[in-house]
């Protein structure tokens, strides 16, 4: 017989399971029992079209037989099966679904805690296998195939034969160990506990056989009646099946919630948050929504899948429904299951359906509030939230013009400099000092090197506030809100600060004219380098500094080069002096004195506005060599 090896990276999951030392190895049974009703999942959903299919919704079923003698634990369904090609892809590589996250991690050499963190499935089963045998039949083919492997050598396929569509996971205990009793799996008890705790919420029947007593009656030989006990065997339903999300909430244990998230959902972390919710009315569903605890390796890509799984009276119609969570809740994880919904209505139809509006809208609705209510009262998650999708909250403000802002700007935060956490734009608000008018911020790279800004030193000495942005989105929030409050925004890196009384803007007009022969000699000597020199009175204790031309910001330079290189622009550059500044006396005196000499003052007070701008020198040659040339 042909023997085939796994995939190369399938090859080391399977060593790391065959090795595991992993404490929660119970998990396999979860895997492969909700693997099988995946399968009739899919046959369920063919059968509503399709007639042929000739099983009736009730006669759909999971069962678990054991033999303790040929140490064998067997899982049945009447689910879709697999041919051949399919049980090469599907068991032979490590490629879908459940296992793509593990890939990644698997390439990034990440082995630890890789069981725990990724949804491993089927290969879970080599925990506690010597070797498993797998006999499937697909819906609507004749032949059936048999899949062998004890893990380590790779697989054996041939043909053989079986009744009916649907697959046999036949796994063979591995021999028990001072430390590790595998015949534990074959024990009635520990299955059914397994069971419970892992597969209750399963929407077929689980049966197994397991042994009764009854008592009986009987007669001894003086006569007298007395009961004896028999014992008998019976085929029992394991779990409750009703759903999850269609159980009263008072009867779902925390516990129950997360395994379901986690199975369900390809996440060995935990939820941060567990929203469970119904409406009765013009439209009745029930929700089990779920905030992630960490951003899935592939969020922030194209490959990334939103949706909510959709449910028709307990019938699964979509795997991800979009219509049903708005892209900047695209995190969100969960179920909806609404009997509203005709079960065989097409996807097209869906998107029109009025019904289905009418839930998204209550689930966006729903999601805000939840979140919210963390923001207020449960800070530390908040922010663990946060820390993995307040950057996809940020976009959700900004995108189609701020449509939907209304739904995020509350959620988000925003590092204060003034009291060096994350706050809310309400917290800045509700916090600004008596007499202060705008909501202060300046872009740029990191927070250090803001927080030192002559600009924010100016605010901070009135108690103002300036808030640190330092993310690629953060500057289109204040472009794309215009206010907060009834507060308006203003970038401190390049627009008037608004500080000055009338008397003082007066007396600065006053000094510029008075300077003016002066700042058209430092424009002239920096030529074409900078668009304007003006005077400033926000620099404090600094001699200069660059800011943009009005309107625009350097940080958004940078980001137009890095991410759309084609529609790069160069933001016009205006230095600003402290004309108060002994650097800047030093150059007007020589203006007259040395002439030569205060251009290149000139010259050396503008590289340094730009480092502190942050902007690269483009020639740090001429950079140093002036220096040199200075200190001669
Ligand atoms: P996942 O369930 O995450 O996709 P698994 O390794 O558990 O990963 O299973 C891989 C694939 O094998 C499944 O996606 C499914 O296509 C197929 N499969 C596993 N068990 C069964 C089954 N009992 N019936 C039909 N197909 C199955």
């Amino acid at each position: 017989m042909e023997k085939h090896q796994f995939k190369a990276e399938s090859q080391r999951l399977l060593d790391l399971m065959i090795n595991s030392i992993y404490t929660n190895r119970e998990i396999f049974l979860r895997e492969i029992i909700s693997n099988a009703s995946d399968a009739i999942d899919k046959l369920a959903y063919t059968a509503l079209t399709d007639d042929k299919v000739g099983i009736a919704r009730e006669e759909f079923a999971i069962t678990i037989t054991r033999d303790e003698d040929a140490r064998t634990l067997t899982v049945s369904d009447n689910g879709i099966g697999m041919n051949r090609a399919e049980l090469e892809d599907n068991l032979g590589t490590i490629a879908k679904s459940g296992s793509l996250g593990f890939k990644q991690a698997m390439e990034k050499q990440e082995e630890i805690d890789i069981i725990g963190q990724f949804g491993v499935g089927f290969y879970s089963a080599f925990m506690v296998a010597a070797s498993i045998t797998v006999v499937t039949r697909k819906y609507g083919e004749d032949v059936a195939w048999k899949w062998i492997s004890n893990g380590a050598d790779g697989y054996t396929i041939e043909q053989t034969q079986k009744d009916a569509a649907g697959t046999d996971i036949i796994m063979t205990m591995k021999e028990d160990t001072e430390e590790d009793k595998y015949s534990d799996f074959l024990q009635e008890y520990q299955i059914r506990n397994l069971i419970r705790k892992y597969s209750d919420y399963i929407r077929y029947p689980i049966r197994m056989e397991v042994t009764k007593s009854r008592p009986v009656e009987n007669v001894d030989e003086n006569g007298e009646t007395g009961t004896n006990y028999e014992s008998y065997t019976e085929n029992e339903t394991l779990n409750s099946m009703v759903p999850l999300w269609q159980r009263p909430k008072k009867d779902v244990t925390e516990e129950e919630y997360e395994s379901f998230y986690q199975d369900k959902f390809f996440d060995y972390s935990k939820p941060l948050r567990t929203i469970h919710t119904s409406a009765e009315g013009t439209v009745s569903y029930k929700a089990l929504l779920y905030v992630p605890g960490k951003a899935p390796y592939d969020f922030y890509t194209r490959d990334y899948r939103p949706g909510l799984q959709l449910y028709s009276s307990g019938v699964m119609i979509m795997e991800s429904c979009e219509d049903l969570v708005p892209e900047h809740f695209r995190f969100i994880r969960g179920v909806v299951d609404s009997q509203d919904l005709s079960l065989n209505i097409s996807r097209e139809m869906l998107q029109k359906n009025r019904q289905l509006t009418i839930i998204a809208r209550n689930i966006e609705k729903k999601i805000k509030s939840e979140l919210k209510a963390m923001l207020e009262n449960d800070r530390e998650k908040y922010e663990e939230f946060f820390a993995a999708f307040g950057r996809q909250l940020k976009y959700g403000t900004v995108a189609e013009y701020g449509v939907h802002k209304e739904a995020t700007q509350d959620l988000l935060l925003f590092y204060s400099h003034k009291q060096g956490k994350l706050i809310s734009l309400k917290e800045y608000v509700e916090a600004m000092a008596e007499g202060q008018e705008k909501i202060y911020f300046v872009p740029g790279e990191n927070r250090e090197h803001l927080a030192k800004l002559p600009q924010v030193e100016t605010l901070s000495k009135k108690g103002y506030d300036t808030l640190l942005f330092t993310e690629d989105v953060d500057e289109f929030v204040p472009q794309t809100l215009m206010t907060y409050m009834e507060k308006s925004f203003c970038n401190a890196s390049s627009e008037d600060l608004g500080l000055q009384t009338e008397e003082e803007k007066k007396a600065a007009e006053e000094r510029a004219e008075e300077l003016k022969g002066f700042l058209t000699f430092v424009k002239e000597s920096l030529g074409e380098q900078v668009k304007e020199v003006k005077l400033s009175a926000n620099l404090g204790s600094h001699p200069v500094c660059m800011s943009p031309d009005a309107g625009m910001s350097f940080e958004m330079e940078k980001y137009m080069k890095r991410a759309n290189p084609e529609f790069a622009f160069s933001v016009g550059r205006i230095l600003e002096l402290n004309a108060d500044h002994d650097a800047v006396k030093a150059m007007h005196k020589a203006m007259t004195e040395d002439p030569l000499k205060a251009k290149d003052y000139a010259q050396l007070l503008m590289y340094q506005a730009q480092l502190m701008a942050d902007l690269p020198l483009e020639d740090p040659y001429a950079y140093t060599q002036l220096v040199c040339k200075l200190m001669v």
